[in-house]
């Protein structure tokens, strides 16, 4: 699997484009502010042919920039426990204005989700078969993609390197999360390697041991 990864936007939020194995057809996972023009215009110059976009959950920073994805055909994948966050976007303006003053009207878009996933669902995306696991706690649609393949896994703001996904924002439950991450990270395989939505990557089995906030 062909992955780049593009820390984007205000959070450096992790933008993942994946090449599939012919070279032709890619995916991308997130779509953190400034990813669309960008990363479509890396498409473009690789002439690669983009089929989906998966969004890890419906939080600001991983899908501001959905609607551009979706114009150049992008399939949209998110679950529907985001459905809120996702289509009524206008919602969080404010929040993250009073937060960060430079983000502009403009940089609130909201995106049409063309298939809404469940734990358990496949979706099949530039070659690669994704299962998909949901994740619920940092926030209630937050959703991994599992390419059992491959031995990867795109965990969105569940878990990081030595660190897991805040819970203080609206709809977060610690509780939940650390559940999350037991019984849904933690069973798969230690030689997973673990892409997050922030920072770089880990494995499943570095953080059984290691990581401080959610022991096995
Ligand atoms: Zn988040
Ligand atoms: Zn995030």
């Amino acid at each position: 699997m062909k992955i780049t990864a593009s820390p984007l936007g205000p959070f450096e939020t992790n933008a993942y484009l994946v090449v599939a194995e012919n070279g032709k057809d890619c995916c991308v996972i997130d779509a953190p502010k400034d990813a669309g023009p960008l990363l479509l215009a890396e498409i473009k110059r690789q002439g690669l042919n983009l089929t989906h976009l998966l969004i890890t959950h419906g939080h600001w920073d991983h899908m501001c920039d959905g609607h551009h994805f979706a114009a150049a055909g992008a399939q949209v994948i998110a679950h529907a426990a985001d459905q809120q966050l996702i289509e009524n976007i206008q919602a969080c303006r404010h929040r993250y204005q009073s937060m960060i003053p430079s983000l502009a009207d403009a940089d609130f878009h909201s995106v049409k989700v063309d298939r809404w996933v469940d734990d358990g669902d496949v979706v099949e995306a530039c070659g690669y078969r994704f299962e998909i696991r949901h994740v619920p706690g940092h926030c209630p649609g937050s959703i991994l993609f599992y390419a059992a393949g491959q031995k990867i896994a795109f965990t969105g703001d569940a878990i990081f390197k030595s660190s897991v996904g805040r819970t203080d924002l609206p709809n977060g439950d610690w509780n939940q999360l650390l559940t999350s991450i037991r019984t849904r990270i933690y069973t798969l395989p230690d030689e997973v390697v673990l892409l997050p939505g922030h920072g770089g990557q880990t494995s499943v089995g570095v953080e059984k041991q290691t990581n401080p906030y959610a022991k096995p």
